[in-house]
C-alpha cells in the first residue's frame, strides 16, 4: 500500500511539472508527455492494488476506451477541439457520477460514515452538473443548439434549483436514503443544463474551462469516496487549474465569473434591440482585389497579421507563413497579433501558427501588440471578426462591450480577409468593416492568400 501511495506521489510530481510545461507553446509538447507518463504511473499503481478482484472488465474497458481515444485524437479537426474538450469534460463528470452511484449501491449502510456520504454527495452533485452542462456546451459549439437560449425567469430557476440541490444534499447526508440521491442527481442534471444554456458568445471559453474544473472537483470527491490518493491529487490539480484558467480568461475579457454564469440574463432587451441588422453595412463597405493589396504591402514597412477562427477553418496557416516570409525577404517587418480567445479554444492561433513553423517570437500577445498598431502600415485581419470589433471598446450598448480587442482599426490601412459579411461567433456586425481605413478582400482565406502570394511575387 505504501508503494502505491509513493507511486501516486511520483505521478503527482509528474503532473505538476507537466502543467508547468503547458504554460508556454515552446515547452507544451514536453509538458503533455510528462503529464501522460504521470498518468501511466498512476494507472499502473492502481492496477497492482491487491483490492482489484478481476482484470477482465478493466482490460476490456482500457482496450475499447483507448481505441476510441486514439481514433478521436487522430481524426479530430483542430477547429473541433473545443467540442472535444467539452465532451471529455462531460465524460469525466459522468464517470464520477457513475462511481458515486455504484459505490452507494455496493456499500452496506453500516459502513457509510458521514464523511463518506459528504464526499459521495459532492461527487454525484458536481458530476451530474458537469455531464449535462458539458453536453449543452458541446451542442452549442457543434451548432446543434441556440447560442444563448433565454429561458423566462432563468436566474430565478437556477437559484431555486441550486437551493433545492443543497437541501437535498443535506437531507441525503443526514438520512442516507437512496431515493433522495436519485432526486438530487435529477435536480443537478437539470441545473447543469440551465447553467450553460443561457451562456453564449465570448463567454463560452470560460464556461469550458469552468466545466473542466468541475470535472476535476468531481473526480477529487470521488477519490475521497474510493479513498484513492491518486484520484484525489489529480482531481484537485484539474479543479484548481480549471479555476485559474477561468479567472485568467475572465480577466482577458474584462468579465467577472459571476457575470459569465449569469450573463445570459444580464444582457438586457435594450442591448439586444441595439444590435443592428443587415442594413448596418449597406453601401458602406469598400472591397478590393489581391493585386491592390499586394501594392499596399509593397509600400509597407510594418505589417501585422491578426488571425482568427477563419484561419483555422480555411487551414491557411502554411500559406500565411509563406506570405509572411516573402514580405520579410522584401524588408517588411511582419508580426502576428494573438488575441487570447481568437479561434475556438485558448491558444488556438498559437497551435495553428506553430504547425506552420511561424517563429514563436513573431507571435505577439494582445497587450504587447496593441500599442504597435498606430505605427503599423497595413494590418491583415485574417478570418478574425469579434476579436477586432471596435464596438467592444467603444459602444457600451454592445453585448460584447468590455471584452478587450486587438486595436487593428488604429493601423493606417486594415485589410479584412473573409468570405462574406457574415458575423462571427457573437453574432453581431463589426464596425471595423465600414471604417474609412478598412478594405474587404472577400474569399476563402487560403485561396485569397495564395493569390496574394502570387501577386506579391509578380511585383
Ligand atoms: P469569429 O468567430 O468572430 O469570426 C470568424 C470569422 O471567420 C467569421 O466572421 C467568418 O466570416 C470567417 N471565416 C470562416 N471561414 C472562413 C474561411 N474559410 N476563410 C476566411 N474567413 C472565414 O472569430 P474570432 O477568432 O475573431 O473570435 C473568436 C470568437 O469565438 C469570439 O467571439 C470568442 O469569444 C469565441 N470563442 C472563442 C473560444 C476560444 O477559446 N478561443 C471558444 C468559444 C468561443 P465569413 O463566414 O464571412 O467567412
Amino acid at each position: 500500500m505504501q508503494w502505491i501511495n509513493l507511486a501516486y506521489l511520483v505521478a503527482a510530481v509528474f503532473f505538476i511539472i507537466g502543467l508547468k510545461g503547458l504554460s508556454s507553446p515552446r515547452t507544451a509538447p514536453r509538458g503533455n508527455l510528462i503529464g501522460a507518463v504521470g498518468m501511466l504511473i498512476a494507472i499502473v499503481a492502481t492496477l497492482v492494488n491487491k483490492e482489484v478482484l478481476s482484470f477482465g472488465w478493466i482490460i476490456a474497458g482500457m482496450v475499447v476506451g483507448g481505441a476510441i481515444g486514439v481514433y478521436i485524437a487522430r481524426s479530430v479537426k483542430m477547429t473541433a477541439m473545443p467540442e472535444m474538450v467539452a465532451l471529455l469534460n462531460g465524460f469525466g463528470g459522468g464517470a464520477s457520477l457513475l462511481v458515486a452511484l455504484s459505490q452507494f449501491i455496493i456499500t452496506p449502510a453500516s459502513s457509510q460514515t458521514t464523511f463518506w456520504l459528504v464526499a459521495l454527495t459532492l461527487s454525484a452533485l458536481i458530476g451530474s452538473v458537469t455531464v449535462t452542462g458539458s453536453l449543452v456546451a458541446w451542442a452549442k459549439l457543434q451548432g446543434y443548439a441556440e447560442k444563448a437560449l433565454r429561458i423566462p425567469n432563468q436566474n430565478l430557476l437556477r437559484v431555486v434549483l441550486g437551493f433545492g440541490a443543497v437541501a437535498l444534499s443535506a437531507l441525503f447526508i443526514w438520512q442516507g436514503w437512496g431515493w433522495i440521491l436519485v432526486l438530487l442527481v435529477a435536480v443537478a442534471l437539470v441545473l447543469g443544463v440551465l447553467l450553460v444554456v443561457a451562456i453564449g458568445g465570448a463567454d463560452m471559453p470560460v464556461v469550458i474551462a469552468l466545466l473542466n474544473s468541475y470535472s476535476g472537483l468531481a473526480a477529487a470527491a470521488t477519490g475521497f469516496v474510493l479513498l484513492n490518493n491518486g484520484l484525489i491529487i489529480s482531481g484537485a490539480l484539474v479543479g484548481a487549474s480549471g479555476v485559474i484558467l477561468s479567472q485568467i480568461m475572465c480577466k482577458a475579457m474584462n468579465r467577472s465569473l459571476g457575470s459569465v454564469l449569469f450573463g445570459g440574463a444580464m444582457v438586457s432587451d435594450e442591448q439586444m434591440a441595439h444590435v443592428p441588422g443587415k442594413e448596418f453595412y449597406e453601401g458602406k463597405v469598400k472591397s478590393c482585389g489581391a493585386e491592390e493589396v499586394a501594392m499596399l504591402l509593397e509600400d509597407a514597412r510594418k505589417v501585422v497579421i491578426a488571425p482568427g477562427y477563419g484561419l483555422a477553418v480555411a487551414q491557411a496557416q502554411h500559406v500565411t507563413q509563406e506570405l509572411s516570409a516573402l514580405l520579410e525577404q522584401r524588408g517588411v517587418e511582419v508580426d502576428f497579433a494573438i488575441h487570447p480567445v481568437a479561434g475556438r479554444m485558448p491558444g488556438h492561433m498559437n497551435v495553428l501558427l506553430a504547425e506552420a513553423e511561424v517563429p514563436y517570437d513573431k507571435l505577439i500577445e494582445m497587450d504587447d501588440i496593441n500599442p504597435e498598431f498606430s505605427q503599423t502600415d497595413v494590418t491583415i485581419v485574417l478570418g478574425a471578426n469579434d476579436v477586432t470589433n471596435p464596438a467592444a471598446r467603444d459602444d457600451p450598448n454592445s453585448p460584447i462591450y468590455g471584452m478587450p480587442i486587438l486595436d487593428v482599426d488604429k493601423s493606417r490601412t486594415v485589410i479584412v480577409i473573409k468570405r462574406s459579411l457574415s458575423p462571427g461567433f457573437a453574432g453581431i456586425p463589426n464596425q471595423l468593416f465600414i471604417n474609412d481605413n478598412s478594405l474587404m478582400l472577400f474569399g476563402d482565406a487560403k485561396s485569397v492568400l495564395q493569390e496574394l502570394v502570387r501577386a506579391v511575387m509578380e511585383l
